[in-house]
């Protein structure tokens, strides 16, 4: 009769659970790899074509020679980057820049030149006070 229910065992481990999942589902085989020599970033929907690697080909399917194309780096100096149009960088430096970091290249471009926009229309706006 008093025998206590474990009431959050179940709701402390689906969390978890889901995040590895949604993890698992992403398709690795597309994500970009930089060097970390040069900054050459692989992607593999563009394969290399100085390397006669055909496009769509997933980094892992790389030959195990295949150097890279700018600065001959092993292929165990490439990091993972994530996929195409996420945010570039390394994923460990993703936590500093006061959050600009984590923006993909499409919004970065649209704060950059909207704000240059921006200030351009409030210059010109001083035409009026005269
Ligand atoms: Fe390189």
């Amino acid at each position: 009769m008093d025998t206590p229910e474990p009431v959050n065992t179940e709701s402390n481990t689906e969390p978890m659970v889901e995040s590895t999942e949604s993890l698992d589902i992403r398709d690795e085989s597309l994500d970009c790899h930089e060097c970390r020599s040069c900054g050459y970033v692989y992607d593999p929907t563009k394969g290399d074509s100085t390397g006669n690697i055909a496009a769509a080909t997933a980094f892992d399917d790389l030959p195990p020679n295949w150097r890279c194309p700018v600065c001959s780096a092993r292929k165990k100096a490439f990091a993972n980057i994530g996929p195409v149009g996420a945010a570039s960088g390394f994923k460990e430096n993703l936590g500093f820049g006061l959050g600009v970091n984590t923006l993909t290249p499409g919004q970065k471009n649209i704060l950059i030149f909207g704000s240059l926009l921006v200030g351009l229309i409030m210059m010109l706006s001083l035409y009026g006070l005269g």
